[in-house]
């Protein structure tokens, strides 16, 4: 049979049936406030994964060893609140059947319905940005809420690689998450912080997205709000390898692909590395 590259997550070739992990992607960009763009992410981030061996050698696992399913893209509806429903069914479908969601974006709004699914005692968050707004641009639902939408159902949020934000989601955050700035984590070290975060955790369910800005936007540009001063590739995927172990679902979002390539590439990556640790820690 002819491969037909690209529609689908490299090496994800499962059968829904017998997959543990259930890869799609949520191509909604509709309340994107500045650079519109993340729609395109799902599809950048499945192309790329293409490029990479099967064979993860720090794991010793073979991709196509895991039993890793491709449900496709969701047709995303045009009013946020109605894409995070969809969002919730496909991902309430997904864990109710015993499998790992792991999301591809798009905006992270479609995190909300994920989170909402999974109902994580902790949520852990890599993002440049708070996202602690009570609403923006005349919607609770908007990509700049996700985290305060998150906080009506999870108490327990930790806050990763954040530099951005107004002063009432700073007091916010203050008040109701455990913030770790991408200040800290240069001071402290990332290692201490995800030692702290791991004893936090203490072995409960987690549900972790990556926001792709929480990484420095000159190192990895596709993104629809771009902040310098974050996070390199290299400590996104240490915070995965911490984590996913503990994650009940995972996305990576805000991948804008008009870059020479980076911002999918580190993402597809990640992906990959989520899958691999979370797999290897059940054997
Ligand atoms: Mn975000
Ligand atoms: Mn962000």
């Amino acid at each position: 049979m002819h491969e037909l590259a690209h529609l689908h997550f490299a090496d994800a070739d499962a059968s829904y049936e017998d997959a543990r992990y259930a890869v799609f992607g949520v191509p909604y960009d509709g309340t994107t406030s500045y650079r519109p763009g993340t729609r395109f992410g799902p599809r950048a981030i499945r192309e790329v994964s293409f490029n990479f061996e099967s064979y993860e050698p720090s794991t010793g696992i073979d991709f196509f060893e895991v039993p890793v399913a491709d449900l496709g893209d969701l047709e995303v509806s045009r009013l946020p609140e109605d894409l995070v429903d969809q969002v919730a069914d496909v991902a309430g479908d997904i864990v109710s059947e015993g499998k790992v969601p792991v999301m591809l974006g798009g905006e992270h709004t479609a995190t909300i319905g994920a989170v909402r699914a999974v109902q994580p005692e902790v949520y852990v968050v890599c993002d440049a940005h708070l996202d602690l707004r009570e609403e923006l641009g005349g919607t609770p639902y908007s990509h700049g809420c996700v985290t305060r939408r998150v906080l009506d159902t999870v108490e327990d949020v930790v806050i990763i690689g954040a530099r951005s934000g107004d002063r009432e989601q700073f007091e916010i955050a203050a008040e109701r998450t455990r913030l770790y700035t991408a200040d800290t984590v240069r001071d402290l070290g990332l290692n201490a912080v995800l030692r702290e975060v791991r004893e936090h955790v203490g072995g409960r369910r987690i549900y972790l997205s990556i926001d792709a800005d929480a990484i420095d936007c000159c190192l990895t540009p596709g993104l629809g709000t771009p902040e310098p001063f974050g996070m390199t590739p290299l400590d996104i995927r240490e915070v995965v390898r911490t984590l996913a172990p503990y994650a009940a679902g995972f996305d990576y979002v805000e991948v804008a692909p008009f870059d020479a390539g980076q911002t999918a590439a580190v993402a597809a990556q990640v992906v990959r590395e989520f899958i691999a640790r979370h797999w290897i820690a059940e054997q």
